[in-house]
C-alpha cells in the first residue's frame, strides 16, 4: 500500500517495529472482533482555558482498547493496524459514536457551558465520498450537536486524496462542524499546506511547549506561533503541557487554550467523575 506508506511520513519511525512482528495478524483479527462486538472505548482529556482559570471548555476523545496492553501496543499503533487492514472507516464511526454518547453524559455535568468534543480522524476516512454524511448520521443518532464537534486531522491527510478530502472538510464545515489541525508544526511545509486546508483551530504539537522552561525566556518559535494565531485569527490549543512553568509560559505569550497532563490525563467518564467531583447523579 504505497499510499499508506506515504501518508505515514510521521508515524513510520518509532512505531514501525511493533506491527511488523508476527503478532500483527492476530492483532488485526482481535481488532475485527472488538469492532464487531463494539467493545472499543474512549477516554477523555480536558481542554482548558488558561485565561479563565483553567476552566474546562471541552474534551479530546482518545481511543482505548482493552486488549491494547495484552498486545503491548499504543492507541496510535492500533489506529495504524486498523488503517492497514481497511478497518478504519468502521473503527472511526464507532469511536465517534461512542465519544458523542459519552460526551452527552459529561455535558450534563457542565450545565453552564457547551463543551467542545474533539475527535481524531484518520486521513483514510476522509477519502470516502460519504464520510461527511456518515458523520451527520452519527450526530443525528446520538444527538450530539454539530456546533460542539471538532474533528482533528493532520496536514498529511492531503497526501492521500486532496480533492475528496477537501470536499469532505467543506461539507463538514457547512454543517457547523469545526476542523482542527493536529500536531501542528511537525509536518513538512506546514504553512503552505495550512492555506489549502479549511481550518478552524490549530493544535500545536507538544514538542513546542516542551522547550519552554521559564516565563522570562520563552522559546522564539512559541512567540511566532502566538503571533500567527493572532494574525490569522486562528485559535491555538497548546498540547502536551506538563508543568506549571510551561503553563505560565503559554499564558504569558497570550495563548488561552491548552491541553496536557498538567491539566488532566485522558480518563474514562467514570474516573473523571471520581477525580473531578463532577455531578455524579447527572452521570
Ligand atoms: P493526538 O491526537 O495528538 O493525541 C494526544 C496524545 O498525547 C494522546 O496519546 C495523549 O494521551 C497524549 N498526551 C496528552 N497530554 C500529554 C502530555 O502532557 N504529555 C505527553 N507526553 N503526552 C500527552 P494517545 O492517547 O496515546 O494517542 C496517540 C495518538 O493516537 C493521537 O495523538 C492520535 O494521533 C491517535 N489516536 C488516538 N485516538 C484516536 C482515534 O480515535 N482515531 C484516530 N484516527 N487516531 C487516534
Ligand atoms: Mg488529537
Ligand atoms: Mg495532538
Ligand atoms: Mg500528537
Amino acid at each position: 500500500r504505497a499510499d499508506v506508506g506515504l501518508y505515514r511520513a510521521k508515524g513510520s519511525g518509532r512505531n514501525r517495529s511493533v506491527v511488523e512482528t508476527s503478532h500483527q495478524p492476530l492483532l488485526a483479527a482481535e481488532l475485527v472482533e472488538a469492532i464487531e462486538h463494539g467493545t472499543l472505548d474512549v477516554h477523555f482529556q480536558p481542554i482548558v482555558d488558561v485565561a479563565d482559570n483553567g476552566a474546562i471548555v471541552g474534551f479530546e476523545a482518545l481511543l482505548r482498547w482493552s486488549s491494547q496492553t495484552q498486545f503491548g501496543v499504543t492507541p496510535a499503533e492500533v489506529v495504524r493496524v486498523a488503517e492497514e487492514n481497511n478497518l478504519i472507516p468502521t473503527l472511526g464511526r464507532q469511536v465517534l459514536a461512542t465519544a458523542c454518547r459519552q460526551a452527552l453524559q459529561l455535558q450534563r455535568s457542565f450545565p453552564d457551558r457547551r463543551l467542545m468534543l474533539s475527535v481524531n480522524v484518520s486521513g483514510l476516512e476522509l477519502i470516502h465520498g460519504d464520510y461527511a454524511d456518515s458523520v451527520e448520521r452519527v450526530l443525528h443518532t446520538t444527538g450530539w450537536p454539530a456546533e460542539q464537534l471538532v474533528l482533528e486531522i493532520t496536514e498529511s491527510v492531503l497526501d492521500i486524496d486532496a480533492y475528496m478530502t477537501v470536499a469532505n472538510l467543506h461539507s463538514l464545515r457547512a454543517h457547523g462542524i469545526r476542523i482542527a489541525i493536529d500536531d501542528f508544526g511537525t509536518g513538512y511545509s506546514s504553512l503552505s499546506r495550512l492555506a489549502n486546508l479549511p481550518t478552524d483551530i490549530l493544535k500545536l504539537d507538544g514538542s513546542f511547549i516542551a522547550a519552554a522552561v521559564h516565563v522570562a525566556d520563552p522559546p522564539p518559535l512559541l512567540n511566532v506561533i502566538a503571533k500567527l494565531s493572532e494574525v490569522l485569527a486562528l485559535p491555538v490549543i497548546v498540547e502536551g503541557v506538563e508543568t506549571a512553568d510551561q503553563a505560565a509560559v503559554l499564558a504569558s505569550l497570550g495563548f488561552s487554550l491548552a491541553q496536557g497532563f498538567y491539566y488532566g490525563k485522558p480518563q474514562s467518564v467514570s474516573d473523571l467523575v471520581d477525580t473531578r467531583g463532577l455531578a455524579e447523579t447527572a452521570i
